[in-house]
């Protein structure tokens, strides 16, 4: 029998990380001691007293039955608090806030809700792929929005045309950023806050990364700036502040016609998160924070002993602010897919390259903070006894 795949599965785009893959799998057959600075899933554990959350709430049947699609009224409450706690918004738990089955799932999911087909939806280039994948499956055309390193990456709104504009009915904004590790500031998200105004356009906020961050800096929420519940959403989770990528529960929260619509898809779709999961991730949000900072000073040692190493071997990098990834160019003469190639047949070392990201991420590489710092030490020996010092 021959199964003709749908139209909207043979849209995607073909997966680029295929090869490297298969290359990393080969290595390690050969026996060679591969480092992955590609993947980015936090190393540590989750905290113990969310695990023991879990245990208590795993013993109560009353938690073994169907949860409510869009999320226990504990739980949206307990992402209110957080988000007053951490960045002073105002959230109502009953309306403004949805459960998601990890942040990735919404992203994908509101696609649903408001592109049919022939639609456009605005995504950064280089970006997360979730954003153009989302959007494809629902039968929209991604309209790619390039940022680049002079600007910050920042989405630049000067320059997305009026046409293209008027046409768009979503934009996905990510900051701090994967995989750039670019932040961004007021004036940037109440200038897209007139956008959207301007044109009408959902603005999707993903800020799942809103709690990594160095040096003292504190990433804002999209929620905070006049306007925000108007013209869009934020999609956040527990995975990267906690260490809790496996556990898979997310978040939705702002404009309430998009957090009624979303949960209405949702309960066509799953049903619910593990309500002891649920309670789990609430005791994270409404538990001590020392945890955060303490987690965040790993990853920042481990970014200056990356960055300062990579700077020795001739790159010229700034320390990102937040986010765990370091973006860097490719040296002279590689694209970014053979330089991964070279990288980790030279020095057994997995990076990602940024094609991965969009074409805009031609040109550079991705190294994540999410390993020891011994082997990030371990992959910086390795790169300056096989590769050496690097030109551009
Ligand atoms: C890790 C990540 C997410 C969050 O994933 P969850 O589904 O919440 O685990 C969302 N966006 C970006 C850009 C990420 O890197």
């Amino acid at each position: 029998m021959k199964f003709t795949e749908a139209q909207r599965i043979r849209n995607l785009p073909p997966y680029l990380f295929a090869r490297i893959e298969n290359l990393i799998a080969a290595k390690k057959e050969e026996g060679v001691d591969v480092i992955s600075l590609g993947i980015g899933d936090p190393d540590r554990p989750t905290p113990d007293h969310i695990i023991e959350e879990l245990i208590k709430e795993a013993r109560n049947p009353a938690n073994h039955q169907y949860p409510s699609s869009v999320g226990m009224l504990s739980y949206r409450q307990a992402v209110a608090y957080w988000y007053n706690q951490r960045f002073g918004v105002g959230l109502d738990p009953r309306t403004e806030v949805v459960s998601l089955l990890g942040s990735k799932e919404g992203i994908a999911h509101i696609s649903w809700c408001y592109l049919d087909p022939g639609d456009t939806v605005l995504a950064p280039d280089p970006g997360y792929p979730v954003y153009s994948g989302g959007a494809i499956l629902a039968g929209a055309t991604p309209h790619y929005i390039p940022v680049c390193e002079e600007n910050g990456y920042l989405v630049d709104f000067d320059a997305i045309s009026p046409d293209v504009a008027r046409k768009a009915k979503m934009l996905f904004l990510n900051y701090p950023n994967n995989p750039t590790g670019a932040v961004a500031g007021g004036d940037f998200y109440r200038r897209a806050i007139d956008f959207a105004r301007e044109y009408e356009i959902l603005i999707c906020h993903d800020a799942a990364y809103s709690d990594v961050a160095y040096d003292g800096y504190k990433p804002h929420s999209f929620l905070e700036f006049p306007g925000a519940k108007e013209v869009g959403i934020e999609f956040h989770s527990v995975s990267k502040t906690y260490n809790m990528t496996g556990w898979r529960i997310g978040w939705a929260a702002g404009n309430p016609e998009a957090v009624e619509a979303l949960g209405r898809l949702k309960s066509n779709i799953d049903s619910g998160v593990f309500q002891a999961v649920q309670y789990a991730a609430a005791a994270g949000l409404t538990g001590p924070q020392e945890i955060v900072d303490r987690q965040n000073a790993i990853y920042q040692e481990r970014r200056d002993i990356l960055v300062d190493g990579l700077n020795s071997l001739g790159w010229n990098l700034t320390k990102p602010k937040a986010s765990f990834y370091v973006w860097a160019p490719v040296p002279k003469g590689y694209t970014s897919a053979s330089f991964a190639e070279l990288v980790l047949e030279q020095a057994g070392v997995v990076i990602t390259p940024g094609i991965g990201y969009g074409q805009n991420g031609e040109g550079y590489f991705r190294m994540a903070l999410t390993i020891e710092k011994q082997r990030i030490r371990e992959a910086l020996d390795r790169l300056a006894a096989n590769i050496g010092r690097v030109s551009f």
